[in-house]
């Protein structure tokens, strides 16, 4: 099987089986929207001092958008911040290599199923898709964390 399509594989199956979807209980919440493909979220954020208790969204848009906030909610929510933001880093220094990083073990092992989206980081439209989430999750935690003002919601 070639490697594409399993990753497609696996951002179907975070689309159609998403993963700790629906709005919970947050300490904060932001509404983003890419608008160059019509995505959108909602997300909240709860932490227990250092750690994600949840990481609870409702969103519509491409499979990519969905997908990447499934596997967002799997990859973060019990972790402490400060892995969290290792993987979100991770994660957005994949999709800003153009198509040209090459996934190797140890950014696997950090990102799990999130490395899935490395074929996305060949379209430029996509990006914003996939990265979607991820920015809200940042925001949404900077703001839990009384970090930002707030307000800023797009
Ligand atoms: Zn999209």
């Amino acid at each position: 099987m070639k490697l594409d399509s399993m990753y497609q594989d696996v951002i179907l199956d975070h689309y159609k089986n998403p993963h700790g979807r629906g709005l919970r209980n947050g300490d904060a919440e932001v509404h983003h929207v890419n608008p160059t493909c019509g995505d959108e979220i909602t997300l909240r954020v709860r932490l227990d001092g250092d750690t994600i208790k949840d990481v609870s969204y409702e969103g519509q848009g491409c499979s990519i958008s969905q997908a990447s906030a499934s596997v967002l909610n799997e990859l973060l929510v019990g972790k402490e911040l400060t892995e969290a933001r290792r993987i979100q880093e991770t994660f957005l220094e994949l999709m800003q290599s153009k198509g040209k990083a090459e996934p190797d073990d140890a950014m696997e092992e950090v990102l799990e199923d999130a490395i899935a989206f490395a074929g996305v980081s060949k379209y430029p439209a996509r990006v914003k898709c996939a990265l979607l989430s991820w920015m809200a999750w940042k925001d949404a935690t900077a703001q839990a964390l009384g970090e930002t003002a707030g307000g800023k919601t797009a």
